[in-house]
């Protein structure tokens, strides 16, 4: 049977990082072995609601190159709608579906009406807690009758259904990554499947629908590990065969805590905001709780799914390497086709001012070579900003006292002059002028190495390192670096 796995989120706003891998490896699992993979939006908690939720997820995660079989997806102008056969795959537009299923466990005795008021549930959980017990629901309601049952509700008493676990039983389950589990359920808390307001509760809808959308593997976040002997005995209960359960490890901080937005960007926007390119995101998160097969640490996503597997997945918890992330975004803006790279440069352009967005358009093979000059200094797009700065003044001024003491040097009046003369003379100037005009200099004055070639990069940029003075004097071109020099004497 080919697999038909699902990535469930609970939208929140943002896609978070371990989100991003959950899915990726829902993804992988699926693609890998010709499967569906299902998207479905868990939206019960009304509380937690965020409006665009959803679009902004299938933005995100379609930017990772992940987009849904099943479920929703974005037509070529953004606009989402669902696709598949197994839908509504949102969960709030599936509330019908629930009921009857919660009635059918009550029928068999495997759930109950639960009338306990709020007062007496915090009352009996306060209670737990000064004894040092786990708080749990005590039973109050397991037994009433069946009159009872009818006459409260009759009377327009609020209630919840809850699970009914039989007593000192265990639940055993084989995880695709955690190994065997086993849990007795005299350790496990009779869970609310209904709440009063009609709606399922998690645990419900997640059984409900991974079992009435045919899902073969559960692929999801080891906090979640807690809930599945629930989930087990649900479809026990139901006479449905559960599926196959994959439990990821948590993605940690360097500080081996939770990744959370105190510590640095954990939402997939943010680190696409600031210039990571989705490939490199994708490739580093796949790598964070799963060691590829082979010694190679670059992988696009067709090697991804060609290599992955669960059985490489590591029982504990990853740690979130910003270096690592840096190292392969590096990678991967080294090798990216320039054009496509220069276009995602360009509100950084902007923001800095450096062009408006028409110059950028109407100017962008030079944009292409200011790029290409800059992007192997690059971790992340964004860092482009400061270096834009080279090229923006012509008003340059030594950075440190390394380059002033460059200018200071006895020859450097000399120098700077027949410089000034060389690039005068010239029609044009191209990174390919620079060379042979450097040594028709050398010829002339007799400076040579460090001489000649220190002042030259200082006089033109202020700074004593930097990328490739050729193509830098090529890309600002002969009135702006006669403009430079010109200033650099004057301040001399
Ligand atoms: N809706 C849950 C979440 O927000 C998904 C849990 C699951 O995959 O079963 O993470």
């Amino acid at each position: 049977m080919k697999p038909r796995v699902r990535f469930a989120p609970s939208p929140t706003g943002y896609v978070h990082i371990g989100s991003l891998r959950t899915a990726l490896y829902d993804y992988l699992y699926a693609k890998g072995q010709g499967g569906t993979f299902v998207i479905r939006v868990e939206d019960t908690d009304q509380t937690r609601l965020v409006g665009d939720a959803v679009e902004g997820m299938v933005y995100a995660l379609k930017w990772a190159g992940i987009e849904a079989d099943e479920g929703p997806v974005a037509d070529e102008n953004g606009v989402i709608h669902e696709i598949g056969d197994f839908g509504p795959y949102t969960q709030s537009d599936r509330l019908d579906i629930y009921k009857p299923y919660a009635e059918q466990l009550i029928e068999n005795g495997h759930a109950y009406h639960c009338f306990c008021t709020k007062e007496r549930l915090d009352a009996l959980r306060q209670e737990q807690k000064e004894q040092g017990l786990t708080p749990k629901y005590d039973g109050h309601c397991r037994n009433l009758s069946k009159e009872e049952v009818d006459q409260r509700i009759a009377a327009g008493e609020s209630y919840v259904v809850r699970l009914k676990l039989p007593e000192n039983r265990v639940i055993a389950f084989d995880d695709r990554v955690k190994g065997h589990i086993e849990v007795n359920t005299n350790d496990m808390d009779d869970q609310v499947l209904m709440k009063a307001d009609g709606f399922p509760t998690y645990h419900m809808a997640v059984v409900v629908d991974d079992h009435l959308m045919e899902i073969t593997q559960v692929i999801r976040g080891d906090e979640w590990l807690i809930s599945t002997p629930k989930h087990v005995y649900l479809y026990e209960a139901f006479g449905w065969e559960a599926p196959e359960f994959v439990h990821l490890p948590v993605i940690l901080s360097k500080s081996k805590k939770k990744l959370s937005k105190r510590e640095g960007d954990v939402a997939v926007e943010d680190f696409r905001r600031k210039g990571y390119l989705p490939e490199a995101l994708v490739n580093y998160v796949a790598l964070v709780g799963w060691s590829p097969d082979t010694e190679e640490e670059i992988f696009d996503m067709q090697a991804l799914i060609e290599h992955f597997s669960f059985e490489r997945v590591s029982k504990s918890s990853g740690i979130f390497d910003l270096d690592k992330l840096n190292w392969v975004n590096n990678h991967y803006i080294r090798s990216y086709p320039i054009e496509k790279l220069t276009a995602l440069c360009k509100p950084y352009f902007v923001e800095v001012g450096y062009c408006d967005e028409a110059t950028f358009e109407a100017e962008f093979d030079k944009m292409c070579q200011v790029v290409e000059v800059l992007r192997e200094r690059l971790n992340k797009l964004e860092e482009i900003k400061e270096h834009l700065a080279l090229f923006m003044s012509d008003d340059v001024h030594p950075e440190d006292d390394e380059a002033r003491e460059v200018l200071s040097q006895e020859h450097i009046a000399d120098l700077l002059n027949v410089f000034v003369g060389k690039l005068e003379a010239c029609d044009t100037l191209t990174a390919e002028d620079v060379k042979p005009m450097l040594k028709e200099i050398q010829k002339e004055t007799g400076y040579k190495g460090k001489m000649l070639f220190m002042p030259v990069r200082v006089a033109v940029t202020g700074q004593v390192h930097g990328p490739d003075i050729a193509q830098i004097m090529g890309i600002l071109g002969k009135d702006s670096v006669i403009r430079r020099v010109k200033f650099t004497q004057s301040q001399m």
